[in-house]
């Protein structure tokens, strides 16, 4: 067998056949830009859609003899092998590649299993002689090849540019290809990197003088799979407390296969998400964007074509900021079956946990949710700042407005709206991270770089915002601020110590991947654990990321006590088997005010 690739773009294809597997070619063949027409006399319901959108040409009927000799590639894939073998005998006698679905005699090609990051393509294939291999590699593959493989490829992509255009002999620039491979690829965990510019710089030290870095045409590359499609939800994971979670959410996160979050969605991922589901963590922290948009597309329709479930994962509501219509556009493009799972907006719970009610009967009639970063830099719509100043009674919450709030207040100001007009920032508004900034919209920009505000944090402006000073409802609970580990034996305390507003972490022992990354989304105050079993399953957690030094083993009786102090566990404090709630929350309240690093 000869391996080669084809490029089938602007090509006329033949896809005989109308159920699940004739469907897979289609869409493969469309995302390679191939002209694609199909032929069944029963088409399915993905297919028909498709051809609804104009992106095949479908023919509702049986197979004509002789007719795939007009295509420059053709496919059979129907469940009759009369006719597959007429439309395989058809192609070979015009001369043609023919490929029939599972049934390699007819065939004088076949399709590789493939495991495809962007550009990146790795192909698996057996000669037809072990397919089961094959599949079972190809699925290895797909587990160990994260989605950064997609980015790294562009960046050696842009790196060869720049070797090519720096002068060098062929000696040298072998020499800079193989440094880019060592720096990058993490041979033993078969892990890549994208290294950042200055480090390039580095390598092409005595080796002439590197050129500007050249811009890359954006990677417009979907990848093609196998399998039948899986079913994409789209869920919205709240602002951050874990019991703003829907009930759905929660429900299709326990029952996926595969779940690709961004990092905001992390401190209300349920931590019993069993340990073999696959976690994909694509970022999109303010500055940071690890992976882009194309690829997180990407990733969702891979992991959908192979059959798996999936849940897309998303900080406050999946449709509010957060790029969901895109991925539902992308999914929906693929023929791949979608819900989308509304999610509390932080820009709602946000403000309503610092004591702000975005609207008021007497006070405001409208809100407004922004995004005050510039769409409008790449050609997009421009935000009306001359109409919401000219508003009085309009709450305006601005989502990523951190590094662009004096920009908006000066926008504001110079439209004319009043300087007094309440304002308020909430970081990380209904966790234990919570910090809120209350000023008038003058003063409101100076305030914020005064207390060290960052990401991610939004702002209220409007009239209801000077209720933050009287309707702090979280700032009055005893534990606000706190952030608890509970273990399963203690869970029965569990309710109270989050009535006395403690943000918990529900972790199941043994501990899940799950788990750890709730753990290390935000920093911890304690762990409250009962029996000796519980302390050394967290106590091997200690040293890792989100786990300070002081984190406090709040020990429910005698045997953890005993477990922790063995192990040295420090602040340690023990609280009698039995105990009720508001004992230990008093306990708790109490070290904290002679450790008020909580
Ligand atoms: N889809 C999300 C918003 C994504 S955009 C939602 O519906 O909430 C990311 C921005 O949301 C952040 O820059 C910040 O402005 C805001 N944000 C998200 N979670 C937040 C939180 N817990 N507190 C304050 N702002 C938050």
């Amino acid at each position: 067998m000869f391996p080669v690739m084809l490029n089938v773009r602007g090509r006329r294809c033949l896809v005989v056949g109308g159920g699940g597997v004739a469907l897979r070619k289609v869409s493969s063949l469309l995302q390679e830009g191939a002209l694609v027409t199909a032929i069944a006399p029963e088409p399915s319901q993905p297919l028909l859609r498709l051809a609804a959108q104009g992106r095949v040409a479908l023919e509702s009927r049986s197979y004509r003899d002789g007719e795939a000799s007009e295509y420059a590639l053709v496919f059979a894939a129907t469940d009759d092998r009369s006719v597959n073998a007429k439309v395989s005998r058809d192609a070979e006698s015009a001369g043609l590649w023919v490929n029939v679905a599972d049934d390699p005699e007819l065939c004088s090609f076949q399709l590789p299993a493939r495991v495809q990051r962007g550009s990146l393509q790795v192909a698996v294939a057996s000669a037809g002689e072990a397919p089961f291999a094959v599949r079972r590699l190809r699925q290895l593959l797909d587990q160990r090849l994260g989605p950064e493989w997609g980015q790294w490829l562009e960046s050696a992509a842009r790196f060869r540019e720049r070797v090519r255009a720096a002068g060098l002999s062929p000696g040298e620039q072998e020499a800079c290809f193989d440094r880019f491979f060592v720096e990058t690829v993490d041979r033993e965990r078969l892990t890549a990197r994208v290294p950042p510019a200055h480090e390039v710089e580095g390598w092409f030290e005595g080796h002439g003088e590197p050129q500007a870095a050249q811009p890359t045409p954006p990677d417009t590359a979907q990848p093609a799979e196998t399998a039948g499609a899986g079913l994409v939800s789209l869920v919205g994971a709240g602002p951050g407390d874990p019991g703003l979670l829907t009930l759905r959410g929660r429900d299709r996160l326990l029952n996926a296969q595969a779940v690709v979050y961004d990092r905001l969605a992390e401190p209300a991922m349920p931590c019993d998400i069993p340990a073999q589901v696959e976690l994909y963590c694509v970022g999109k922290e303010a500055g940071h964007h690890p992976v882009p948009q194309e690829e997180i597309n990407a990733l969702l329709v891979r992991l959908a074509m192979a059959g798996k479930r999936v849940v897309r994962l998303k900080g406050g509501d999946p449709y509010v900021f957060g790029r969901g219509g895109e991925e539902a556009e992308a999914l929906r493009d693929a023929g791949i079956p979608f819900e989308v799972v509304p999610g509390v907006t932080s820009g709602i719970a946000a403000p309503a946990y610092a004591g702000i009610p975005v609207t008021h009967r007497r006070e405001a009639v409208r809100v407004t949710l922004l995004t005050a970063h510039e769409s409008a830099k790449d050609g997009g719509p421009q935000v009306r700042w001359d109409l919401l100043a000219a508003d009085p009674h309009a709450t305006l919450v601005g989502y990523m407005g951190v590094t662009s709030l004096p920009t908006v207040v000066s926008r504001l100001l110079t439209a004319g709206m009043d300087p007094s007009t309440p304002a308020a920032v909430v970081e990380r508004g209904t966790t234990s991270g919570q910090k809120v900034v209350r000023a008038s919209l003058v003063d409101l920009p100076g305030r914020v770089v005064a207390s060290g505000i960052q990401a991610p944090a939004l702002f209220v402006i409007g009239p209801t915002a000077h209720h933050a000073d009287r309707l702090d409802w979280l700032g009055d609970l005893p534990l606000a601020g706190t952030r608890l580990v509970v273990a399963p034996g203690a869970a029965s305390l569990a309710s109270s110590l989050e009535q006395a507003g403690a943000e918990l972490v529900m972790v199941p022992v043994p501990l899940t991947p799950a788990a750890r990354i709730v753990m290390a989304a935000l920093p911890l105050s304690g762990c409250v654990m009962h029996g000796a079993a519980e302390v050394d399953a967290l106590d091997a957690e200690r040293g890792d990321p989100g786990w300070p030094h002081d984190v406090a083993a709040w020990c429910v009786g005698q045997r953890a006590a005993t477990r922790a102090h063995e192990l040295g566990w420090e602040p340690l404090h023990q609280v009698p088997a039995g105990t009720d709630a508001t004992e230990l929350v008093r306990a708790i309240v109490a070290a904290r005010t002679r450790a008020p690093q909580g």
